[in-house]
């Protein structure tokens, strides 16, 4: 049986259908829905890749 307990995205707080993302390092824990990761997570998990190439340059 499919554990079908409701998770809540941490970022927006809607329900998170099917599968959550990880929303490191916008949030440290919890889950986040497919548009947040999408739209918040990772445009910001590239921006410190941008800035962590900066300070190692
Ligand atoms: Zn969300």
């Amino acid at each position: 049986m499919e554990n079908s307990e409701t998770k809540t995205c941490c970022i927006c707080g809607n329900e998170i259908k099917g599968y959550g993302y990880n929303p490191y390092p916008v949030k440290e824990d919890g889950q986040c829905c497919r548009r947040c990761n999408y739209e918040v997570v990772v445009p910001e998990r590239y921006r410190r890749h941008l800035e962590y190439q900066k300070t190692k340059g």
